[in-house]
């Protein structure tokens, strides 16, 4: 055996797989076996399964297929962590050359890793697995990856569209991953911004041969929202230019009711009622336009431009702040409303004249 072939590890995060995995096993020990075989790489080859926290017999399937052939291992977390940080898990802890992850569910052609170490000896560093097409997913999972590829992209998000998490990585490149302080993983945008030379091999996506999805749909959303929060500011600009807006029409409104009732145009009661909805305007304008000062301070420092890099802003202390700012202005709007409110009121200054 050439010394120069590279170690491959395959990682599959399992969440409650027992349905498809004597399947997955045996597929993907064929290929391994064929790729050990066919010197495409080293003998010392492993899948890794990482049981994510299954309450079924995922676990003792991996232990058993472990304990049988030594191109297979298995690592469980203590809990249910999700499976960007089992990827992470099954990543970190084995030693390789090469790295591939790819769902345990053989919804992704696992016969492109072939071709994906071709491209890896041609000088890549990251290949990614793309899905040509969709045809097996429903048109709901269809359509609502492609309208989020669409919007990462239009938020400025560096992302391969179609890709998820079935890719190959050199050790130089994984390594260069490690370095990133992230915590809320989105794997897929974080990649590209790992660099390196990188291709894209395409592939049908297929429809999973057993057991079920284990992302509902609130799941999926949240997984959506936590790639949308963690690599793009446009969302907490937009909030910034909402408050400022909203602030913006209920100062000149509140210039309005004052002026029309300094000029007693007004009816009784109606000064002091709009008055208090336009402070509540006001404060919930406030508290969405003081955004601008996290973001001003994120600027600043240059964490701005990190947390577009790379890391959640929701790990920042400054989020603290922020909130804390944010219950101080509740405090002083409700404090303002019930001045105006005794400051208008219709029985002390209109109303007491006329009743
Ligand atoms: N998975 C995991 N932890 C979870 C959810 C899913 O490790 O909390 C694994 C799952 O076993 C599968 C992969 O992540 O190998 C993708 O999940 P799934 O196939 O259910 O997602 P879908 O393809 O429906 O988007
Ligand atoms: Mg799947």
């Amino acid at each position: 055996m050439s010394d120069d072939l590279k170690k491959l590890l395959i990682v599959m995060p399992c969440y409650n797989e027992e349905a498809v995995l004597p399947q997955t096993i045996k597929v993907i020990g064929a290929l391994l076996k064929k790729l050990i075989k066919g010197k495409k790489v080293h003998a010392d080859s492993k899948v890794c399964f990482v049981n994510d926290g299954s309450s079924d017999k995922t676990w003792a399937l991996i232990k058993k297929a472990a304990a049988g052939e030594r191109i297979f291992s298995g690592i469980s977390l203590s809990r249910n962590f999700g499976h960007q940080k089992a990827i992470i898990a099954g990543m970190y802890d084995t030693d390789a050359d090469l790295y591939v992850t790819i769902d345990a569910d053989l919804q992704d052609d696992c016969g492109v890793i072939e071709t994906m170490l071709d491209k890896i000896n041609d000088g890549c560093e990251i290949v990614y697995g793309v899905r040509d097409s969709r045809d097996t997913d429903t048109r709901f999972k269809k359509y609502s990856a492609l309208a989020f590829y669409k919007l990462m992209k239009l938020l400025g998000v560096n992302i391969v569209y179609n890709h998820a998490d079935f890719r190959m990585m050199t050790r130089r490149a994984v390594n260069t991953l490690k370095q990133f302080p992230e915590r809320n993983l989105f794997l897929r945008a974080m990649m590209p911004l790992v660099g390196f030379k990188s291709d894209k091999v395409y592939y049908d996506r297929k429809a999973r041969p057993a057991g079920e999805t284990k992302y509902p749909l609130m799941k999926m959303m949240g997984f959506a929202w936590s790639g949308i929060s963690s690599f793009s500011i446009v969302p907490l600009r937009l909030v910034t230019f909402m408050g400022f807006f909203i602030c913006f029409l209920s100062l000149c409104f509140l210039c309005f009711v004052i002026y029309r009732w300094s000029v007693r145009g007004t009816i009784v009661g109606w000064a002091s009622l709009v008055t208090i909805i336009t402070l509540l305007m006001l404060s919930v304008g406030s508290l969405l336009g003081g955004t601008a000062i996290v973001e001003s301070i994120f600027m600043w420092d240059g964490v701005g431009k990190m947390a577009v890099d790379a890391i959640s802003m929701r790990d920042y202390p400054i989020i603290q702040a922020y909130v804390m700012w944010m219950a101080i202005i509740y405090v002083l709007v409700n404090l303002l409303t019930d001045l105006s409110y005794r400051f208008l009121d219709p029985r002390i200054r209109l109303g007491g004249a006329k009743q």
